[in-house]
């Protein structure tokens, strides 16, 4: 295994630039998931890694290597795809084999290394079956045997689960999870699904507009986002956005809306006293209760099952809030809300974090 690093990348094709200088160290053993809107350069960077894409400017390292003109079957790196790519006309042990059987390793140790992947990942009944015979879940098991077996120094995974339905990707998430425990390969992991990524990484890269807006542990950038698109980014339902000024005085601030309502904040510091900010409050930190200072008018009710999620109006700005309490199905027309001072966010004119 090994650490990968990845020193101002840049990628342009033709005149567009769609990675405009990247930044990253990966530790050897870690998993980083890159999130981030489509076409942001999340494949472009993961396949730049893989030696499948060239690099504009910059370096990219594996293990300490400088890898920018290695050829990717040079690179001993493993990719995952959510297409599989396993070839049809080979049974399960025989994908699994392939790689090995073309780097002559020696057969006892081909079999060797077949068996514990398919003891790994549950497909001891299914090598000499056919790709074609196998379910989609199944399919995914083997690409990833495939890349077991090799022993690479790390795992590159585009979007592996995004062909299954949502019951066998959350099943592959938890296995997923649980290989990258007992092989502790170093795994970078390219993502829509915000479960997946909150679930799966160590570390994860926001990525938007060609740079990286925040790296870090999935719970510091759901509480501490960096930035009003880190915020907006990640999390579902997304953050409440309130647009206002910031005001304080003394030991008491507050967020004033445009028609004066105060909104009580904790006072923070490196933002001016009337200047425009946006307020930041989660859907599910927005306190539901009759004691509540505030009214909002309900817009939509949305029961999802597990919960409910109630679409609102305060002052004309628009709310999501979730809520696990059923009783809000009988709200008639409004309800009343508190914003805890705790729970808010607040970003200044340029869209940082102010704390
Ligand atoms: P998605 O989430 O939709 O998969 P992504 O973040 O992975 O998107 P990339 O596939 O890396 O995005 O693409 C980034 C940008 O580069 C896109 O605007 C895409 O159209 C462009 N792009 C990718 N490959 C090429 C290419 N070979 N030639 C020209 N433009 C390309």
């Amino acid at each position: 295994m090994a650490s990968i690093d990845i020193q101002a990348v840049r990628k342009n094709f033709g005149n567009f630039p769609v990675l405009r200088g990247i930044d990253l160290t990966i530790q050897d053993g870690e998993f980083i998931v890159l999130v981030g809107p489509s076409g942001c350069g999340k494949s472009t960077l993961l396949r730049m890694i893989a030696g499948l894409e060239e690099v504009s400017d910059g370096e990219i390292r594996i293990a300490g290597k400088r890898v920018n003109s290695l050829a990717p079957k040079d690179r001993d790196i493993a990719m995952v795809f959510q297409s599989y790519a396993l070839y049809p006309h080979m049974n399960v042990a025989g994908n699994m084999s392939y790689s090995l059987k073309l780097r002559k390793t020696p057969k006892e140790k081909i079999a060797s290394a077949v068996r514990d992947a398919a003891a790994k990942l549950g497909l001891d009944p299914f090598l000499e079956r056919r790709p074609k015979a196998l379910s989609g879940g199944q399919r995914q098991r083997v690409a990833m045997g495939r890349a077991i077996v090799r022993q690479p120094k790390a795992f590159l995974f585009d979007e592996p689960l995004s062909n299954l339905d949502a019951r066998l990707r959350e099943q592959m998430r938890a296995e997923i999870k649980q290989l990258h425990r007992s092989v502790s390969a170093t795994s970078i992991y390219v993502t829509h699904d915000q479960i997946e990524a909150m679930t799966l990484a160590d570390r994860i890269v926001a990525m938007h507009g060609g740079v990286v807006q925040q790296v870090g542990a999935p719970l510091e950038l759901y509480d501490r986002p960096a930035n009003l698109f880190v915020a907006g980014f990640i999390g579902s339902p997304g953050m409440n956005f309130i647009a206002g000024h910031y005001s304080a005085a003394g030991d008491h601030a507050e967020f004033r809306l445009a028609d004066g309502t105060a909104i009580p904040l904790r006072p923070r510091g490196g933002i001016e006293n009337g200047a425009a900010a946006t307020l930041g409050i989660r859907p599910e930190h927005v306190g539901l209760t009759t004691e509540g200072p505030w009214e909002a008018s309900i817009d939509l009710i949305e029961p999802t099952g597990f919960g409910i999620i109630l679409h609102l109006d305060f002052r004309g700005q628009k709310l999501k809030v979730f809520t696990l309490d059923r009783d809000v199905l009988n709200a008639r027309g409004s309800v009343r809300m508190a914003l805890p001072a705790s729970y808010l966010h607040l970003f200044n004119a340029e869209g940082s974090r102010v704390d």
